[in-house]
């Protein structure tokens, strides 16, 4: 079985980005994610502004890899928890608030039986450093809220869509009692839908730095989910056969 702290430190507000990670050569347009398919209007990468540089802490451990996924809960994530469940590895469901609804509950707390982490993607995948105090104050309120009446637990850690963010909005998801913030290091692009094998190969080329731990990005929302679903297992064997940790991102 793998190991998983999931106590959150709650006194220091700890940055996690690895976008600084050598190597790491990503544009923001490169790292857009796509929009929940509940949101009518799609941004274009263009409208959407360079997340600040970031402190990076490196808060997971060498040759370690944590698989992360953002957008849902959806229809397809019962069926990634299926494979995670069989290849015995946690990860990070960063969801959105809105879609926490009664039909999902049971998802969520499998997910939480599991003992996968369930963070904060904010409530309307909303980009909060293009948003008033008050948004970004209830974006986050209302989904840690939501996972707090499934799970019992409010989270303290949360992704900003699109990787939008800024220090004022650190400042106040820490008023929020959100202590980490969590980028991403690895994007498998799967929301281009770009064909499993290109997921996978976007999942692993960073690897080629085995010493580096990083964050995986991935979906489990937002827009058909199969290419994900075929290359997640290819991709977790590419991790295991390399010698990697499975942990989570949020530790
Ligand atoms: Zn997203």
């Amino acid at each position: 079985m793998y190991a998983v702290t999931m106590k959150a430190r709650a006194t220091v507000f700890t940055l996690l980005s690895i976008l600084a990670i050598a190597g790491c050569t990503h544009t923001q347009d490169k790292t857009e994610e796509h929009p929940p398919v509940t949101i009518p209007t799609v941004e274009s990468s263009q409208s959407v502004p360079s997340p600040e540089p970031v402190t990076h802490v490196t808060a997971i451990p060498a040759k370690s890899i944590a698989l992360t996924f953002d957008d849902g809960p959806s229809e397809y994530t019962d069926r990634i928890l299926d494979i995670l469940e069989e290849e015995d590895v946690p990860a990070t469901f960063f969801v959105i608030g809105s879609q926490v609804t009664p039909d999902q509950y049971p998802t969520l707390k499998r997910m939480s039986g599991d003992g996968m982490e369930i963070a904060a993607h904010t409530w309307s995948h909303a980009d909060l450093s293009h948003s008033s105090d008050n948004t970004v104050k209830n974006e986050l309120d209302k989904t840690s809220e939501a996972i707090k009446q499934v799970t019992g637990d409010p989270t303290t850690c949360y992704r900003p869509p699109y990787g939008a963010t800024s220090p004022r909005v650190r400042s106040l998801a820490e008023d929020q009692g959100y202590t980490t913030e969590q980028l991403w290091g690895i994007d498998s692009e799967d929301w281009q839908l770009p064909g499993a094998d290109k997921i996978f190969k976007n999942a692993t080329q960073s690897a080629d730095t085995p010493e580096s731990p990083s964050v995986l990005l991935m979906h489990d929302g937002g827009g058909p989910r199969e290419q994900t679903l075929e290359a997640l297992p290819r991709i977790i064997q590419y991790y295991k056969d390399h010698g990697y940790t499975f942990t989570v991102s949020c530790l």
